[in-house]
């Protein structure tokens, strides 16, 4: 049957696993690891926002992502939360180097996204680095980069990586985040993150958020997504 208009929920198939969780408006409804959960309990996230709802079902089985929702309206936890249950169902480990790749526009956001990971990853074992560029430490970096799981970086940082660091290892990667798209892609970096895309294994799993819904968008959900789910959340208020 047709879905209401302005429901958060886009297609839920038959036969999803997680089919039955659409509903679901509090985070424990969700069958997540004991180690997330607890964490989103301890720091008092309960109660999931719309765009969390309608995405988190279709990003826990897997799926990729179209989401565009306004600023403010909780699309961090609706990436952290499925790369985060994704490594650990995998028992991602020391040993099996980057799982995922967050790329955010600016270093500012991408600390913020570090920040929020470190809370509700804080049970987790896995190892995350910020890779944000404007520091000097970049050959410290080239010897660790190999060892982390989660890797939150800015797009020119993330490229400088690709092609300098010897080693630099992405081809087991399961999960690639593309925050705040629209302004990656206003900041002028349409031609590094095409370089990225290229660079990383197709077999992956992408979560598309942004703020809004533009052409430029749309082509890289075309490069970028397979089969996605789009996802369009407007609160009123
Ligand atoms: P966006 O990326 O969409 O701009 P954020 O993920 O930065 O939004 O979240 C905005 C604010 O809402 C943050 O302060 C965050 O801690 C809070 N927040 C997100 N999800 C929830 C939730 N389920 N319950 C309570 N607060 C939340
Ligand atoms: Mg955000």
């Amino acid at each position: 049957p047709p879905l209401p208009k302005n429901s958060p929920v886009g297609r839920l198939d038959d036969d999803d696993t997680y089919s039955r969780y659409a509903g679901a408006s509090r985070f424990e409804q969700f069958p997540l690891s004991k180690k997330t959960k607890d964490a989103l309990r301890e720091s008092k996230f309960v109660v999931m926002t719309d765009i969390q709802r309608a995405s988190l079902p279709h990003a826990l089985c897997g799926r990729d992502i179209l989401g565009a929702a306004k600023t403010g309206s909780g699309k961090t936890l609706a990436f952290i939360i499925p790369v985060l249950e994704k490594l650990h169902r995998e028992r991602w480990g020391p040993e099996d180097g980057v799982g995922s790749i967050i790329i955010s526009p600016t270093r500012e956001l991408a600390a913020q996204l570090f920040d929020v990971l470190k809370v509700v990853g804080k049970h987790h074992n896995f190892s995350a680095g910020l890779l944000i560029g404007g520091r000097k430490d970049v050959d410290m970096e080239k010897e660790r980069v190999n060892e982390l799981n989660i890797l939150i970086c800015t797009p020119g940082r993330l490229l400088q990586h690709m092609d300098e660091t010897p080693n630099f290892d992405c081809s087991q990667m399961q999960v690639l985040v593309l925050d705040e798209a629209d302004r990656i892609l206003d900041s002028g970096f349409k031609k590094e993150l095409n370089a990225i895309i290229s660079q990383l294994p197709k077999r992956r799993q992408t979560l598309l958020f942004s703020a809004t819904q533009t052409k430029s968008i749309q082509d890289l959900a075309r490069l970028s997504l397979k089969d996605p789910e789009y996802l369009s959340v407007h609160e009123e208020s």
